[in-house]
């Protein structure tokens, strides 16, 4: 389009009346970038503030090996390394300081090396002070030597025993007809020297019907675990695996048959297979992690460090608050648990008592409340 000549001599004061009534919009064009700038700026600190994941219970099967034949092993004997002290000591002080409370020792079989185990463990103890040292072992290599010499620093001993028949026991892979003497044992020895004594079952096909409450009952465990067997990918679900579960896996509905028979046990922990397979925070031979997925393991924690290690894999944290995964794990935790049940049972009794006494049901039995009344066990 051209412009007439009157057009051009009034473009100038046009133009800036224009720019005058558009002045407003000057600002934004500083505000702009500035609030882009804000907005990556608290996204950099909110990302900082984030809580890492503070791996609070770790699991360190620091060997494979094993001298039991169990046919549902997950953590199979493919390889027999096994890390240095020296590097298992300086794994488990990045773990100490990256947040962890609990450290379980596992396996393989942790007591077919009891020096080094017992170096890891009186470390954790006397040099980390962490919260709670346990350790999980088929039982068959305990000595009472080995179990007095560490005792003050283990908190929690936990023997895995699926049957209370021998013969389902030898059937299983576990041991040669010798696994149940050895286990009451064992009981016998973390009483005497003060260790937390816990129970893991794995309920298969060969022990859900099984009824284990008299056993329960004279062993006292403080915790008894069962697990449903668990199929794990590249472990135990094939013949080309080391093991194969596939004639022990159960329905659903078999595993919480063996529940119902056993839950009115108060040490009585279940662990279905929802709960189980991604929530184990677990460190292999290798100082890695693994991921709960079944991707490739993390890099060394001593090569890459905590943090990045564990955002490389899939750890299931809210199946870990699920299923439990923090709870009284040493021993004064456990007595205030015990005193706090106490004192709400006989408070229960009491308002019953008192409710009673007007006229209300359970109040005339003069029974008071004691340890036996309520179920709360005396500790080991
Ligand atoms: S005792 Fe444990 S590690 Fe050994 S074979 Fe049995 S399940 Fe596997």
């Amino acid at each position: 389009m051209q412009l007439r000549p009157s057009q051009i001599s009034h473009l100038p004061r046009e133009a800036s009346v224009m720019l005058l009534q558009n002045l407003y919009l000057l600002p934004l064009l500083f505000l702009l970038p500035l609030l882009s700038w804000s907005f990556y700026l608290s996204r950099k600190i909110r990302i900082r503030l984030r809580p890492k994941t503070i791996p609070l219970s770790v699991n360190y099967h620091f060997t494979r090996k094993c001298n039991y034949e169990c046919g549902f092993c997950f953590h199979t004997d493919t390889n027999s390394y096994i890390a240095p002290v020296k590097d298992g000591n300086a794994a488990l002080k990045l773990l100490a300081q990256a947040g962890m409370r609990k450290i379980n020792f596992a396996g393989g079989e942790p007591f077919l090396y009891p020096g080094h185990l017992g170096k890891m463990v009186d470390f954790c103890k006397e040099i980390l002070k962490l919260e709670s040292v346990s350790i999980v072992s088929n039982g068959s290599k305990i000595t009472e030597s080995w179990i007095k010499a560490h005792s003050k620093n283990v908190d929690i001993l936990a023997i895995s025993c699926d049957s209370f028949n021998e013969e389902t026991n030898i059937a299983i892979g576990r041991g040669k007809g010798t696994h149940i003497k050895q286990l009451y044992r064992i009981a016998d020895w973390c009483r005497d020297y003060g260790i937390l004594f816990k129970l893991n079952s794995v309920i298969c096909q060969y022990n859900w019907k099984e009824d284990m409450n008299e056993h329960i009952a004279r062993l006292q465990p403080y915790r008894w675990k069962c697990f449903q067997v668990l199929l794990v990918a590249g472990e135990n679900d094939s013949d080309k695996t080391k093991r194969d579960v596939r004639n022990f896996l159960i329905s659903d509905e078999e595993y919480e048959h063996f529940c119902r028979n056993h839950d009115k046990n108060a040490c009585f922990v279940p662990e279905p297979n929802n709960l189980m397979a991604k929530s184990y925070l677990i460190l292999d031979e290798h100082l890695r992690f693994l991921d709960r997925t079944g991707q490739c393991p993390s890099g060394s924690i001593l090569g890459v460090g905590v943090n990045k290690a564990l955002s490389s894999v899939f750890w299931d944290t809210n199946g870990f608050e699920e299923r439990g995964g923090i709870y009284a794990w040493n021993e004064e935790q456990v007595r205030k648990k015990q005193e706090d049940e106490l004192t709400t049972a006989i408070k229960t009794q009491l308002g019953a008592s008192v409710s009673g006494s007007c006229g209300g049901p359970g109040g005339q039995s003069g029974k008071s409340a004691d340890m036996e009344d309520i179920g709360v066990r005396p500790l080991p």
